[in-house]
């Protein structure tokens, strides 16, 4: 099953992808995993990537999309991918149908997680993650059992630099500008599936089920 999960900041998008590709077996690609990785292991690409992070906008679709291509080319997602957070420009939708297409596979469906901004802005003001595992939790909705620990390594629990107030509202401009006008892209293929994603988590999880069950 090839999938895309869309959605704005603090959609939930993380968290739905890790119980789908336990559930389907298939690799989770996130692309703003992949360009905190490089970050982290301060590579080039991470250097010039951080620069748009920190500033809440979008990192080139050049760099974005190279190294999108490279994943997907690789063994483990031959049989089935989750991407998350890609594409979130049309030049990158397209750039996915192409190469989809030179490798004859096609998309089976692009669920949207709708959230309203009031809401957006709160999941992201609380969201914090493990430093070790990067497990993802809410110091509201989903807290650790002992603050500040991972539940399930006891790493430190950390608040991703880009979760600020202004960076926050930067990046749900961005989204509203740049990557909302993909759910008409979809919709006109007959793959846009929206979910109410204004619920606890569970209600979120299993609509979603229902969805890839029959896709
Ligand atoms: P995204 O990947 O779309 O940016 P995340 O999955 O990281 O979003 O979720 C953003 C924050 O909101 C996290 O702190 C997460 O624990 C919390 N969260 C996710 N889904 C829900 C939900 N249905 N109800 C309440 N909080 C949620
Ligand atoms: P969220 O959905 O919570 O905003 P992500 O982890 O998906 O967070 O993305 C974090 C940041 O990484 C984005 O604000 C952007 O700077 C960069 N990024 C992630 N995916 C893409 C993409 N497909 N195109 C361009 N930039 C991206
Ligand atoms: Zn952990």
């Amino acid at each position: 099953m090839n999938i895309v999960i869309m959605g704005p900041p603090g959609a939930g998008k993380g968290t739905q992808a890790e119980f789908i590709k336990n559930k389907y077996k298939i690799p989770h690609i996130s692309t703003g995993d992949m360009f905190r990785e490089a970050v982290k292991k301060g590579t080039p690409m991470g250097k010039e990537a951080q620069k748009y992070m920190n500033a809440g906008k979008l990192v080139p679709d050049q760099v974005t999309i190279g190294i999108v291509q490279d994943r997907l080319a690789e063994a483990d997602c031959q049989a089935g991918f989750l991407l998350d957070g890609f594409p979130r420009t049309i030049v990158q939708a397209k750039a996915l149908d192409e190469v989809l297409e030179k490798t004859d596979r096609k998309l089976d469906a692009a669920i949207n997680i709708a959230v309203p901004d009031n809401i957006l802005i709160q999941r992201m003001s609380g969201r914090v993650s493990c430093k070790e595992c990067g497990k993802v939790y809410h110091l509201v909705f989903s807290p650790p059992a002992a603050q500040g620990k991972c539940d399930e390594c006891s790493g430190e629990l950390i608040q991703r630099s880009d979760d600020n107030a202004e960076t926050a509202a930067n990046r749900l401009q961005v989204y509203n500008e740049q990557t909302s006008p993909l759910l008409d892209y979809y919709q006109d293929q007959g793959l846009l599936k929206n979910v109410d994603g204004n619920r606890d988590l569970k209600a979120v999880g299993s609509d979603i089920e229902v969805i890839l069950d029959e896709a």
